[in-house]
């Protein structure tokens, strides 16, 4: 690891200010992406500003009908929470599949979706439940926040403060998780949101993607079924060390109709009383 500076400021406009001030500070979450790859020295940082003390980036809310998440809300945090398995048992339980018990304790959903990994879960359920991404500069729409490789619509000093996720009519999520890491192999959010059916997928490409042509199957037939003879093509897909775009493709149809089971059975449809 590089030496650098470290700053925990307790509030958003100090955080704001340090990180304007040099080009090569960064935010830090829960480190669990940015340390490791500091410590491998795949980036480098000039500062840290830590943002765990800044309380207004945490909690979970409901607002009208959408759940609002700080951006410094653990993944442990959003899969216990009473009131996610309520609105969005979905989200609930993807949070809870989320690498390890470490990893959930220290990992915040704000940085995992400023970090856009290809094949981490948040992305999905970002995408899949047409959130939105509340910064301290704007609101920003799933649809154009992940642009790519890692790569999302944020610029260098914005902060993430919060996710607002409208509540779906019902929605599932079932992912194919490398036995190591948990990350996906490939993994898909389908949702009837107030906008239409939502089908994203994460793990798949170079960052998560909707599938418009299931989508469109979907909103004249939501069935497990539905999907039966539609084939994603592999050329769309990637292929790594994990698997081949073919094997993607060959899990595509068992997933997505696992996930609209899991969205037409009682815990996909969990409403607010
Ligand atoms: C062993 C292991 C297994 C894992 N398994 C999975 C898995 O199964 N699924 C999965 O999805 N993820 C997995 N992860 C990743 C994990 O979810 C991380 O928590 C997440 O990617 C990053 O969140 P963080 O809070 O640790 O962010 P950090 O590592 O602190 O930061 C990541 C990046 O986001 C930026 N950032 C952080 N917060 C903000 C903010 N509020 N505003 C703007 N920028 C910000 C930072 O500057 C940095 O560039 C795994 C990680 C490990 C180490």
């Amino acid at each position: 690891m590089y030496k650098f500076e470290f700053f925990k400021p307790v509030d958003l406009h100090e955080a704001e200010r340090l990180v304007a001030t040099n080009a090569e500070y960064k935010f830090l979450a829960g480190g669990m992406s940015l340390v490791p790859s500091l410590k491998m020295r795949l980036s480098k940082v000039a500062g840290l500003v830590d943002l765990g003390d800044i309380d207004s980036l945490k909690g979970i809310r409901l607002e009208d009908n959408n759940l609002i998440i700080g951006a410094m809300t653990s993944h442990e945090t959003v899969a216990s929470s009473e009131l996610v398995k309520k609105a969005i048992p979905a989200l609930s339980w993807l949070a809870g599949g989320i690498g390890d018990p470490m990893v959930r304790n220290r990992g915040t959903i704000g940085g995992s979706i400023a970090n856009a990994d290809p094949a981490a879960d948040y992305p999905a359920g970002v995408l899949g439940l047409k959130a939105s991404v509340i910064t301290n500069k704007r609101e920003i729409n799933a649809d154009d926040f992940f642009v790519g490789l890692y790569q999302t619509a944020l610029y260098s000093e914005e902060i993430i403060t919060a996710i607002r996720f409208p509540i779906p009519e019902c929605a599932g999520y079932v992912k194919l998780r490398n036995p190591a890491s948990r990350f996906a192999v490939i993994a898909i959010m389908v949702a009837k949101t107030f906008d239409g059916v939502r089908v994203a997928l994460t793990g798949a490409g170079s960052h998560v993607f909707r599938i418009s042509e299931a989508e469109a199957i979907l909103t004249k037939n939501f069935s497990p079924t539905a999907l039966n003879s539609f084939y994603i093509r592999s050329e769309e897909l990637n292929s790594d060390i994990h698997a081949s775009a073919e094997y993607r493709a060959h899990c595509f149809k068992s997933i997505a109709s696992r996930a609209i089971s899991i969205s037409l059975s009682e815990t996909g449809n969990k409403k607010l009383s």
